[in-house]
């Protein structure tokens, strides 16, 4: 019996409802043959505290319980020697939410015990180390990722396999790793859940990486906000260091191999590689321009390697299934599956892998269930503060890259937020503005000062006082702050504003008021 235990389901009493399944399996005398597993996301995170009960003998006949509160569990486990009812709590296992999805990065999610080394090693884990370390030179390894076609999935989607390979050519000596998991787009906790689910799982893709490209340091980033993410890797790192999966010769071979979390302060900004690095350092999170880039002088000059946490999850399939496996899925320019996160207005919402080349219509009307309420949907949010608004026009529209890109929006980490015609599209640019002007470091003056006077600018239309000149004004200083700021976080704060205006002009001229 799989109970999901977290941050969301454990926010609506979960870890209540493991202690009760685990009380009720007690007193219906069924110790020996049933054991209630506190497990990570399963991914309907509406509808949590989700249980779920698989037969070892037949895992393909699985019973989904939603909504679980503890004084339920009696119930399900009652159920399951007939004593008990839980039909009216049970959810379909094959609901579009579910079976549109492919598990790559999460295919532990929700099965295993997170906090448990040996169920990751009983479904395999860490095997696709070991056949790095003793099958493969570096060099296959690299160029293993570069043909499997995965792509960064961070944001910008930059060929993993190119990042890999620039490390892996600078000359022998102190290299790094950094998991980048500050994640910190509103609406994103794709990173969080992975982490929460499947510790080992990343931890297995950067001894991976680090044997690839000669690093023998990582460093998990990880935002102060996670502290459930937290607690689960530092278990993980110790557990793998014991069965040296981790550590000092790794499963006996020549490669060392050590990870070290640290913990961000919660600034947005540190999501940006050189910002992350200058906190990893110790400093302040500040950006700095760029080249050279971390690949070529990052962490204390070295050469760092620097990957998100959905990339650094794909890797152990892609060595254990092979390069073809992977560039077989998905699109011609955008391999293997994505995880977003669905929310906002949508029947279904939480976490769903999807191949690449999946629709937007078919993510949100099959998978998300459309809007509740009788509204329809009006746009849906990609990309968080430097994605866009992708208008329902366009809900036809493969998920991949370019797609996204096309539309003036982007991949991003995953962040998929959906609005309902009852939405204020220049509330939505102005929430987003609000946003960067927050987390603008103010190392440089068009993020600092134009994220500012941006945001005034959209109160000023929300309020009903703006004229045609200052709508001309907006316009005008996201072109400046797109071309001028320093940093990834500077340049593409304007997008949600150039997105809606692009799309839904008509609201923002709807607000505009006569020149004087
Ligand atoms: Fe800082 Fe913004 Fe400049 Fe980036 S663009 S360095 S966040 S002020």
């Amino acid at each position: 019996v799989h109970c999901c235990t977290s941050t969301g389901c454990q926010a609506s009493q979960s870890v209540d409802v493991k202690k009760q399944l685990d009380a009720a399996i007690k007193t219906h005398n069924l110790d020996d043959t049933v054991e209630a597993v506190g497990v990570g996301c399963m991914g309907f995170c509406g509808q949590g505290p989700m249980v779920e009960v698989e037969d070892a003998e037949a895992p393909s006949e699985k019973k989904h319980y939603q909504k679980v509160t503890p004084e339920q569990a009696d119930s399900i486990i009652g159920s399951l020697n007939g004593s008990g009812e839980a039909d009216a709590i049970q959810g379909d296992p094959n609901h579009p939410f579910f079976s549109r999805q492919l598990l790559i990065v999460r295919e532990h999610s929700g099965r295993i015990d997170p906090e448990r080394i040996d169920e990751y090693l009983a479904v395999g884990g860490y095997q696709a180390l070991h056949h790095a370390l003793y099958e493969m030179t570096p060099a296959e390894v690299v160029q293993d990722i570069t043909q499997s076609g995965l792509r960064g999935r961070g944001g910008a989607g930059y060929p993993t396999g190119l990042k890999w390979a620039t490390v892996a050519k600078m000359p022998p000596g102190q290299k790094y790793i950094i998991c980048n998991a500050d994640e910190g787009d509103p609406g994103a906790f794709m990173d969080r859940s992975v982490l929460e689910s499947d510790p080992h799982r990343i931890l297995e893709g950067m001894a991976i990486a680090g044997y690839a490209v000669g690093a023998t340091q990582g460093y998990i980033y990880v935002r102060a906000e996670y502290p459930l993410a937290i607690t689960r890797l530092q278990k993980a790192i110790q557990q793998a260091k014991r069965k040296h999966c981790l550590g000092a010769q790794i499963f006996d071979s020549p490669v060392d191999f050590s990870v070290e979390i640290r913990v961000g302060a919660g600034a947005f900004v540190c999501g940006e590689e050189t910002a992350l690095i200058a906190s990893v350092e110790g400093g302040r999170g500040n950006p700095r321009p760029r080249p050279p880039y971390p690949a070529v002088s990052g962490l204390h000059g070295c050469p760092t390697l620097i990957n998100n946490v959905e990339t650094l999850g794909n890797i152990a399939p892609i060595i254990r299934n092979g390069a073809e496996w992977f560039a077989g899925i998905g699109t011609e320019r955008s391999k293997g599956t994505k995880i977003f996160s669905l929310t906002g207005k949508i029947r279904n919402n939480g976490l769903i892998e999807v191949p690449m080349g999946i629709t937007l219509r078919e993510i949100v009307e099959e998978m998300g269930g459309g809007v509740p309420g009788g509204n329809s949907v009006k746009a849906i949010q990609t990309g968080g503060p430097s994605g866009g608004c992708i208008p329902d026009r366009e809900l036809d529209t493969p998920v991949d890259y370019d797609s996204l890109r096309d539309l003036g929006s982007m991949m991003g980490s995953g962040g998929m937020v959906v609005m309902d015609d009852d939405t204020s599209m220049v509330q939505v640019a102005q929430f987003y503005m609000e946003f960067c002007r927050g987390e603008t470091c103010g190392k440089c003056i068009p993020c600092r000062a134009g994220t500012v006077q941006m945001y005034q600018l959209l109160t000023k239309l929300l309020d009903e006082k703006a004229t045609k000149r200052d709508l001309d004004r907006l316009k005008e200083l996201c072109g400046m702050v797109q071309a001028t700021s320093l940093c990834g976080l500077g340049q593409t704060a304007p997008n949600p504003v150039l997105s809606t205006l692009h799309y839904f002009e008509q609201e923002y001229l709807d607000l505009l008021q006569p020149d004087p």
